[in-house]
């Protein structure tokens, strides 16, 4: 294998692409090139417009994460990051107050920004962006391509007494950073989502894979997002190359991150098994051809293979880059 394509989230799938680098340079992975490539196919549905720039989540904590430069300990953001920029915007009393930007991180915005307001499609922003943080660590090797360069906005449903309808809409990072997910996702929507189109290159890069890897990633508002893109499912339906995933959840619980809250809100349940069957086996309607559990969720697998997908259960904690990198060599195996 020589060209592997990952549909991933922020933290979950940055980490796992972290691990599977590893693997890939260590040549640990049966079957895969030591120089095979990489695209990374970005949710961008966590986006959002804040005091004039436009924020990309999931891309920076993919871009900063594999370009050495994320804050490990909070997961997203810029390490030795400062917060002047913020604390002056609070003095003026802006809203939102809510939301993290760091002083170093502005200036990823502030180009972003000049560049998409200049004309250039998100995609070639990111190109752009990439060429300081990914080029060179990983050389060619690395791709990252947002999902779409249209704008798709998830806002989740929250209930809320002093409105008429008894409910309200707020933006995904409102859900995420201001309520923390503690309160019932009632609905989600992806708006924009319909009538998106895949960005350049993300087609091609499913449609030409060699293996597709749903990473342990946020099942509903990252890779469900991803997959909404109409033409993105389509493509995984008919790529020749494997298409494999590892579920988020582990024990019934996701380990980090809001997937519970988001799975109740679809109504799937909040297991290995409930989201493995929620992507369901291409053989039968889904995009799957394997799901790897965690060892924990062992007794899921009769219901998985019934349900046509191949099955294993390895541990899935990604404690650090070999325990990570050998859960890719897990699903590589699975599907080979
Ligand atoms: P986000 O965009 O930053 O929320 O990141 P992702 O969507 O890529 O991934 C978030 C999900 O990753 C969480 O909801 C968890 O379910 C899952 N996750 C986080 N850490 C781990 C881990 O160590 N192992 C597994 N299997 N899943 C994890
Ligand atoms: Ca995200």
């Amino acid at each position: 294998m020589r060209s592997i394509t990952v549909l991933s989230g922020g933290m979950g799938g940055a980490r796992f692409l972290q691990g599977l680098l590893h693997g890939i340079a260590a040549g640990s992975l049966p079957g895969v090139a030591a120089d095979a490539e990489v695209t990374v196919v970005a949710n961008t549905a966590d986006d959002i417009w804040v005091h004039g720039l436009k924020v990309c989540p999931d891309l920076d904590t993919v871009m900063y994460t594999l370009g050495d430069g994320i804050d490990l300990e909070r997961g997203w953001g810029r390490r030795d990051e400062s917060w002047s920029v913020k604390t002056e915007l609070a003095a003026y009393g802006v809203e939102p107050t809510w939301f993290g930007l760091g002083d170093r991180d502005v200036a990823t915005h502030l180009v972003r920004t000049q560049m998409l307001e200049a004309g250039f499609p998100l995609s070639q922003v990111t190109e752009a962006l990439c060429r300081r943080w990914l080029s060179p660590v990983h050389g060619d090797r690395v791709r990252l391509v947002p999902m779409s360069d249209d704008r798709v906005e998830t806002h989740v449903v929250i209930a809320d007494d002093e409105s008429p309808s008894g409910r309200r809409v707020v933006h995904f990072q409102e859900y995420w950073v201001r309520l923390r997910a503690g309160v019932p996702a009632e609905d989600v929507l992806v708006v924009g989502l319909a009538e998106s189109t895949p960005a350049p290159g993300v087609l091609e890069a499913i449609a030409g894979a060699d293996l597709v890897i749903l990473p342990p990633s946020n099942p509903v508002v990252s890779v469900g997002t991803i997959l909404g893109v109409p033409g993105l499912r389509e493509a995984l339906v008919s790529t020749a190359a494997p298409v494999v995933g590892l579920s988020p959840i582990i024990g019934g619980t996701h380990v980090r991150g809001m997937a519970e809250q988001m799975l109740t809100s679809i109504g799937v349940e909040v297991s290995a098994a409930g989201v493995g069957l929620h992507y369901g086996s291409r053989a039968q309607g889904g995009v799957l051809d394997g799901w790897l559990v965690d060892e924990r969720d062992a007794a899921t697998l009769p219901a998985l293979q019934a349900a046509g997908l191949r099955t294993a259960a390895v541990p899935l904690m990604m404690t650090d880059h070999d325990v990570t990198a050998a859960m890719a060599a897990a699903a590589v195996s699975l599907v080979s």
